[in-house]
């Protein structure tokens, strides 16, 4: 029986994969879903009982300090030190656990800022991230190496997946400390629920021009999955949209103010940061690997992730 551990289980990706597993269960599986209210990462202790309790045979590692543009420009420290911690621990453990795969989540966000485009798996290392990030960025980086450490000089299997920008049900919609998607449907929510749209303003921070790659929770779901049961390599791969579904900030939040039904303006905050301006990241080895994978329509995974919140509300992470 293969014990299926899965770090930050209670958040937007752990959330996403509980639901596909729901619906492709296996005889040979059990899936375990672990939150910070069952053991503190951070802590060593805490995380040497947690595995001692489960006795997991495969680890999703998930857990971190997550974060939008602006939590992470004001506390690169506390993202640089948390998740090295989380990541140390976590792997670590599995290790003298004897846990035969774990699949940790590194993030596009963290290449290097003065790269060529479409970025890919071999550019991780290749120049310094983006200043706005840098204490997240080089603390997912080193999962990459100690991955590779663990592969030199204990042979394990250890390796990592590169998503996109998520959105989906259970994300944090916080209205300071939230992705782009999120916060912005925070926003739109908040300007709705009175009714009458016509006369409001929904200001949209940034000029709107930047280009990103979103996936679906639900899709990144399955695809990491896939990962845990077939792909067997250490080298990191990444799990985006193909290059062709990147959206600008402006064409987001234009359909989630056709989603909200906004009747209102939108305007563009240009004195607010932009980050960096794109990313673009290329699929090509997933593709590889999963030629026909279906990606959900971003217009209908924003209409699923809006339905969800309308019907959330109280319950989500606000
Ligand atoms: P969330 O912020 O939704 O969830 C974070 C999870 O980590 C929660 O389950 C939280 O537990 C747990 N956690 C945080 N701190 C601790 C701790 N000290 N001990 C134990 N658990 C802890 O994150 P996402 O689902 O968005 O992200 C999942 C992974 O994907 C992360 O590694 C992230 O870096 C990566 N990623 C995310 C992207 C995105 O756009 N969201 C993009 C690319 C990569 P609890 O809620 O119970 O407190």
């Amino acid at each position: 029986m293969n014990v299926v551990l899965v770090t930050g289980g209670t958040g937007l990706v752990g959330r996403a994969i509980q639901n596909v597993i729901e619906n492709d269960k296996r005889e040979n599986e059990k899936w375990i879903f672990v939150g910070s209210k069952d053991a503190d990462l951070g802590d060593k202790e805490s995380t040497r009982k947690l595995f001692e309790h489960h006795k997991p045979t495969h680890v999703i590692h998930l857990a971190a300090m997550v974060g939008g543009l602006f939590h992470n420009m004001s506390h690169n420290l506390d993202f640089l030190r948390n998740n090295i911690h989380m990541n140390d621990n976590v792997l670590h453990t599995a290790h003298e656990n004897n846990v035969v795969k774990v699949v940790s989540c590194l993030s596009t966000c963290i290449f290097p800022d003065k790269i060529s485009y479409p970025i890919d798996e071999t550019m991780v290392h290749n120049g310094p991230p983006h200043s706005s990030n840098y204490g997240y960025s080089h603390a997912k980086r080193l999962i990459d190496i100690a991955n590779r450490g663990y592969y030199d000089q204990h042979g394990r299997l250890y390796t990592s997946v590169i998503p996109c920008n998520v959105f989906g049900p259970h994300d944090n919609f916080h209205p300071n400390d939230s992705h782009v998607i999120p916060g912005l449907m925070r926003r739109l929510y908040d300007l709705c629920k009175d009714g009458n749209t016509e006369d409001k303003i929904f200001t949209v921070l940034g000029s709107g021009k930047p280009l990103r790659q979103f996936i679906y929770s639900i899709d990144l779901a399955k695809l990491i999955i896939w990962v845990l049961r077939e792909y067997d390599s250490v080298e990191p791969i990444i799990l985006s949209v193909d290059e062709a579904q990147e959206k600008s900030i402006a064409q987001v939040a234009e359909t989630l103010a056709q989603t909200f039904n906004f009747k209102g303006k939108v305007m563009y905050d240009t004195s607010a940061a932009d980050g960096q301006f794109k990313k673009t990241a290329s699929n090509a080895k997933l593709r590889k690997y999963l030629p026909d994978f279906q990606f959900t329509p971003f217009e209908q995974a924003i209409k699923e992730t809006v339905d969800w919140y309308i019907k959330n509300y109280d319950q989500a992470r606000n």
